[in-house]
């Protein structure tokens, strides 16, 4: 019996491994971080037995209450993720699995390898409608990869999308998946008409270094991207430093900022109700995003999401606030669970890169209703 985690995104530390049925690992720290809950490993494992894993600092990770109801991901073709019996007692998760193959892969989200990345940016490319352009290098020298879609004019909105700030929620570019394969098929009528009233930059994913270290929250030096934007700095943030620079020679009508909540079974979103300029017309914006996002998908909610801000007191180091505050735009944080929608729960599959997809093609319908009204008073 082996455990491996030398390949992207792999994380996984092993205190014992000699016995089947007490398997006794625990999940790395984000570097010069205290971050951690991602997790992602190969076993080699022994056919038709029991495999008991236990990660033993699960207690003391970023969001324990995302362990609570939470069912770990296996696969063993890497395309197809299942959801295996897992259990919390307040302390330690206990992962419990009978494989039928050699060798199994398990994780705390269906992986999004830095080669798909790649893969989406040049298939994206091949599009007449998208540019594709390199916004800048991150610390460990990846690529911070922009998609411009349609054609830039004055007279277009201008929307940012962006995604995975936090590396190990996964779902978020599994999302931008959906959403950039819908909006650039040119037989899709909501992406034609999109195009005719909007330009869109998309950022895939916000943190390829946290990404490919394994990491839950931070960049290479252990940077929270999302409370960086009041001050982003190269040493620190090269990332939120191009992209916000970027965002002010483009001007921004409109901002989606995806993400996943460790805790929460639901999708929903955050708006910027505590931002110093927050008034009517904001809020009007954001009803109409919502209201459209709800007739267009059961998987969307509006019941359970996050406490709202009191008025005034958003945290403006925030992505959402920062950036709707700046360009007085429509601004939202969309957040995806990690394990289930509970209003269509799914007990083999769970909240899936498919729904993510579904959702991100969804996403468009509500864009395109509050498109006409993006830059009106
Ligand atoms: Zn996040």
């Amino acid at each position: 019996m082996r455990i491996n985690t030398a390949f992207d995104s792999g994380n996984i530390d092993v205190i014992e491994a000699n016995s089947s049925d007490n398997i006794r690992l625990t999940i790395r720290k984000d570097h010069q971080s205290d971050f951690y809950q991602w997790f992602h490993y190969k076993l080699f494992a022994e056919v038709g037995e029991e495999h008991v894993m236990i990660i033993e600092n699960a207690g003391k990770s970023a969001y324990p209450d995302g362990w609570k109801d939470y069912q770990a991901l296996a696969s063993y073709d890497r395309d197809t993720w299942f959801r295996v019996p897992t259990e919390y007692d307040g302390e330690k998760l206990t992962i419990r699995h009978t494989p039928e193959q050699e060798s199994v892969y398990y994780a705390y989200f269906v992986p999004y390898s830095y080669e798909r990345h790649l893969d989406l940016i040049q298939q994206a490319q091949q599009s007449v409608d998208c540019y594709h352009e390199l916004l800048g290098e991150t610390i460990d020298g990846r690529e911070l990869n922009l998609l411009i879609i349609g054609e830039p004019s004055e007279e277009k909105n201008t929307i940012w999308v962006t995604a995975r700030q936090h590396p190990g929620e996964s779902m978020a570019e599994w999302l931008m998946e959906g959403l950039l394969g819908r909006l650039l098929d040119d037989e899709d009528g909501v992406a034609r008409k999109l195009l005719d009233e909007n330009v869109f930059y998309v950022v895939p994913n916000m943190n390829p270094d946290g990404s490919v270290r394994g990491h839950l929250r931070t960049n290479a030096v252990g940077t929270n991207l999302n409370r960086e934007w009041a001050e982003p700095s190269l040493e620190k943030s090269p990332e939120v430093f191009y992209v916000l620079k970027r965002m002010q020679e483009t001007g921004v009508d409109m901002f989606l900022d995806v993400h996943g909540d460790e805790a929460l079974p639901y999708n929903f979103v955050a708006g910027c109700e505590g931002i110093p300029s927050y008034d009517e017309r904001h809020k009007h914006l954001e009803e109409t995003f919502k209201n459209a996002l709800l007739a267009a998908t059961p998987e969307f909610q509006d019941e359970f999401g996050y406490e709202k801000d009191e008025p005034g007191k958003a945290n403006m180091t925030v992505a959402c606030s920062a950036v709707g505050e700046r360009f007085k735009c429509l601004s939202y944080t969309l957040e995806m669970p990690f394990k289930d929608n509970a209003d269509l729960p799914d007990e083999d599959f769970g909240w899936s890169s498919t729904r993510c997809q579904r959702l991100g093609e969804d996403v468009l319908t509500a864009i395109l209703a509050v498109s006409p009204i993006l830059r009106k008073v």
